[in-house]
C-alpha cells in the first residue's frame, strides 16, 4: 500500500508539473480540495486538529517554563519554492520548550497571517519552523504589522529569488532583532498549513508583533500572491495564553 501511494503521488507530482494536479491557493489546486489531491493528503480533508483556527478566547497561564532562544541565524540559503518565499537555516540555532532543543530549519511567510484572531488577519505572518532530534515539529508564528521597514525582512528581499524553483545563497539573519522579546504568547496543538497538513505540530504565536513596512508586505503578494490557508474548525481546541 506504501508503495502503490508513492507511485501514485509521484504520478500526481509529475502531472502538477502543467498545475492541473498540484496545490496552491486557488483554481483546481486551492485548499479546499487539497484532501483530494492526493492520498497522502487526507490529514488534509479528515484531519481533526488543522491549522490555521480563528482565535476568539484563551484560557490564561502563567508559565514557569519560558521559551529560551539561542538562535545564531546562520541562513543557508532563500527559496522561491512557489509557495512562499523560505529561508534554510544551518543546524545550529535551537529554541528550548518543555526541556526540548528544537533546533531552527526554516523561516517562510505568508500575506496575509493564516491564525486569525476573532476574524482579523494580521497583514503578513513569519512562520519559524523547528523541530526535534525525534522528529516534533515547533512552529513560531511571528505576526507583523504594517510600520517601519524591517531591516532583517530587507536583506531576505533583496536576495529572494522572483522565479518559482530557484534560490540564491542569503549571509546571516539576526533573527533575534527580528523575533525581539517573546514576553506572552499563545500556544495551541496543530497541523502544518500546507499539504500533506501533519497534525501534532506545536504552535507558538508570539504575542510581541513584529514590525514591517507596507511597500515590503506587497513586495512578497507581487511575488508569491495571496498564500493563507483558510482557518480550520477549531473542535474544541484548548488555546492557552501564557506571560
Ligand atoms: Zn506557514
Amino acid at each position: 500500500m506504501r508503495i502503490l501511494s508513492l507511485v501514485l503521488f509521484g504520478f500526481l507530482a509529475s502531472a502538477g508539473a502543467d498545475g492541473a494536479h498540484h496545490w496552491g491557493y486557488k483554481g483546481e489546486g486551492a485548499p479546499q480540495n487539497w484532501g483530494d489531491i492526493s492520498t497522502d493528503f487526507h490529514a488534509c480533508k479528515y484531519g481533526k486538529y488543522q491549522s490555521p483556527i480563528d482565535i476568539t478566547s484563551t484560557i490564561k497561564a502563567t508559565t514557569d517554563n519560558p521559551l529560551a532562544f539561542a538562535y545564531k541565524g546562520e541562513a543557508k540559503d532563500v527559496a522561491n519554492n512557489g509557495h512562499s518565499l523560505q529561508v534554510n537555516f544551518k543546524e545550529g540555532s535551537t529554541l528550548k520548550l518543555d526541556g526540548k532543543d528544537f533546533n531552527l530549519v526554516q523561516m517562510h511567510f505568508h500575506t496575509p497571517s493564516e491564525y486569525t484572531f476573532n476574524g482579523k488577519h494580521f497583514p503578513m505572518v513569519a512562520h519559524i519552523v523547528h523541530q526535534t532530534k525525534e522528529g516534533q515539529i515547533l512552529v513560531l508564528a511571528l505576526m507583523f504589522e504594517e510600520g517601519k521597514e524591517n531591516e532583517v525582512i530587507k536583506q531576505i528581499w533583496s536576495s529572494a529569488p522572483k522565479k518559482a524553483g530557484e534560490s540564491k545563497a542569503l549571509a546571516a539573519l539576526d533573527m533575534n532583532a527580528l523575533v525581539g522579546k517573546v514576553e506572552s504568547y499563545i500556544r495551541l496543538d496543530g497541523s502544518l498549513t500546507t499539504p500533506p497538513c501533519t497534525e501534532g505540530v506545536i504552535w507558538i504565536i508570539s504575542q510581541n508583533n513584529a514590525k514591517a513596512s507596507k511597500a515590503q508586505i506587497k513586495t512578497f503578494t507581487n511575488i508569491i500572491g495571496v498564500n493563507n490557508r483558510p482557518v480550520q474548525p477549531a473542535n474544541g481546541r484548548v488555546v492557552i495564553e501564557a506571560k
